[in-house]
């Protein structure tokens, strides 16, 4: 059951026979539901929100296995995907569970090694991410989550080097992410609501609400008919083939709190 059939609708056009099949609420982490690289109180207070109104909130994010640590354990969240869909970590009977894909490649691999060696030399003011040393798989390349802010072009280049030397490769606000194995984030976020909650990708779609804000959540937009990009989004839909259903009015964290508000009062019937 898709919702419109007309893509970035205002969320205020969801109405309550849609927000009332919404079962899971997954959201990608940077810019989404952080403003300026913040996790703010209302988008925060919005995850709560979620969890109290027994909906099933999941960060899908490229950040790495050491951040999930922390959120899945302290965060208002059933769990997170982290590291691009190399891993799914939770809490369940007071334990710390952790899910990794099998064909999650670590990141002391030669070839990471020589992506690492390329990238410094050749592409000016690239440079290995801070939080690199929380990763288990991947290698993160910062161009624009600290100064000084690189074009996406230098985001580009960056990216054919990891392809050249055979890794993927994506390009998020903030970083490029590059890993060996062939894993990404839709398919470990399908697995772990599959895997723990009896979701059934072929049927239960609609159920998902996902949340985003670039064009590395395409993806997502295009497999889940109730998703939501925040306002960030519309700066972007010339390079956006499959766009979310929904737009917000504010972007970041704001737009998140705005979206989670507008549908707890859909499913109330308000
Ligand atoms: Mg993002």
């Amino acid at each position: 059951m898709t919702i419109t059939k007309q893509p970035m609708q205002p969320i205020a056009a969801l109405d309550h026979v849609c927000a009332s099949s919404v079962k899971y609420v997954l959201m990608d982490i940077d810019d989404t539901i952080t403003t300026e690289g913040k996790l703010g109180a209302e988008a925060y207070q919005a995850l709560w929100s979620c969890t109290k109104a027994n909906l099933i909130a999941v960060p899908i994010t490229g950040r790495p296995a050491g951040w999930c640590d922390l959120i899945a354990r302290q965060w208002p969240v059933a769990g997170v995907v982290g590291e691009n869909g190399a891993l799914a970590f939770w809490e369940e009977d007071g334990h710390a569970r952790r899910l990794y894909h099998e064909h999650a490649v670590k990141n002391d691999h030669e070839i990471l090694g020589k992506i690492q060696r390329r990238v410094l030399a050749e592409v000016p003011g690239a440079r290995i991410a801070q939080d690199q040393f929380c990763r288990m798989f991947d290698l993160a390349i910062d161009f624009a989550e600290e100064e000084p802010k690189l074009p996406l072009s230098s985001a580009q280049a960056i990216v054919e080097i990891c392809r050249s030397e055979g890794a993927i490769a994506k390009i998020s606000s903030i970083h490029v992410n590059t890993w060996l194995g062939k894993y990404d984030k839709l398919g470990m976020a399908v697995r772990f609501l599959t895997e723990q909650y009896g979701y059934d990708d072929d049927k239960d779609r609609n159920q998902v609400m996902f949340f985003g804000d670039s064009p590395n959540d395409e993806p997502m937009f295009e497999h889940f008919p109730n998703s939501v990009g925040v306002a960030s989004i519309t700066a972007y839909s010339h390079l956006i083939a499959h766009k979310p259903a929904f737009v917000t009015n504010h972007a970041g964290g704001e737009g998140f709190a705005e979206a989670i508000a507008l549908l707890l009062q859909r499913i109330r019937g308000n």
